[in-house]
């Protein structure tokens, strides 16, 4: 047996483990009351219409700020929130939270906009996640078509024919669907045409050096000619600079988010940039 084989066989007890064990236990405890403390909050990003040079959508992002750790990154929380089922009555409640919100901007008079809320593969296998979905957007008197929901590849492949036939009964409600983190997956693209999406959200991985690397150029322009021949709008993740936007739209990329324009905000400061939507002659940012 050579040392490295020996080494590996006790990797399991060793002390960076143990540490790695001893966070994710802590922070699963504190999860469990999180929501009925108020700790959990929902931070809207804007998405800009590259046409429109507008906000056209937001997408609702969890934030966990924890009294004594501060802000917990949802990379840290929420697979744990996955594996233990609480993802189910959080996401309900961002969700809820997110459509609550969007109606309460139109209320105001603010121009409409799309709310993009993720959902976990935990819930989308919820066999009432169809009900639950209605019964929010009546609650919250939101018409459907201001509704869009994000799903990742993986969660999809699970059992293919019952995902196309939950996202049909979805956009059969008039939600618009997403397909989030595109390229990262490992989805066929037989399978792509079969479910019923509105959107590709090209993976913030590849636009990150898409001005840089040829390769991740390739893969975008690819996947904005798959999308198009597929009919489908297509948004860019991780925007952080005027040399990715120009590129983008060059390439026909129809709309864009990332730290360029904003990171996720709160509310209020959502209101701001709408207002700046309702006048004539404003662009935004850039
Ligand atoms: P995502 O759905 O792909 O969301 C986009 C992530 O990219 C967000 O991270 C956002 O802050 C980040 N981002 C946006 N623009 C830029 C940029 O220009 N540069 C860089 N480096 N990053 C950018 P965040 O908020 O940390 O969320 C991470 C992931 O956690 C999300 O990825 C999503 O998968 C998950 N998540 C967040 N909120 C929820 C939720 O309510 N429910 C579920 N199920 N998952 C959520
Ligand atoms: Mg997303
Ligand atoms: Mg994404
Ligand atoms: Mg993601």
């Amino acid at each position: 047996q050579t040392k490295q084989q020996h080494r590996n066989r006790y990797q399991f007890y060793s002390p960076e483990m143990n540490a790695q064990l001893q966070e994710r236990l802590a922070l699963e405890n504190e999860l469990y009351g999180a929501l009925e403390r108020n700790e959990i909050q929902v931070h809207y990003q804007p998405l800009i219409d590259l046409h429109a040079r507008q906000v056209t959508a937001v997408e609702a992002l969890i934030r966990w700020q924890h009294p004594t750790w501060g802000l917990v990154s949802p990379a840290k929380f929420i697979p744990i929130a996955e594996a233990n089922g609480l993802i189910v009555p959080i996401g309900e409640w961002v969700l809820r939270t997110a459509c609550a919100q969007n109606r309460a901007w139109q209320s105001a008079g603010l121009p409409p906009i799309r709310i993009s809320v993720n959902l976990s593969a935990r819930q989308f296998e919820q066999p009432n996640l169809l009900q639950v979905v209605s019964q929010i957007l009546q609650e919250v008197e939101l018409e459907a078509s201001y509704l869009e929901l994000e799903v990742t590849e993986s969660l999809l492949m699970v059992d293919i024919q019952r995902s196309v036939t939950t996202l049909k009964q979805l956009r059969e409600l008039g939600i618009w669907l997403a397909l989030d983190d595109f390229g990262t997956g490992y989805s066929s693209l037989n399978y792509l045409k079969r479910f019923p999406f509105n959107m590709l959200k090209i993976d913030r991985s590849f636009v990150h050096d898409v001005t840089s690397n040829p390769d991740s150029a390739a893969v975008t322009d690819a996947i904005i000619a798959l999308a198009k021949s597929l009919r489908l709008n297509i948004t860019a993740e991780g925007v952080e600079t005027q040399e990715q936007v120009d590129y983008l739209e060059m390439r026909g990329c129809h709309e864009v988010q990332g730290f360029y324009f904003s990171p996720a905000v709160t509310a209020e400061q959502i209101v701001q940039m709408l207002k700046q939507n309702s006048q004539p002659n404003q662009t935004i940012a850039a």
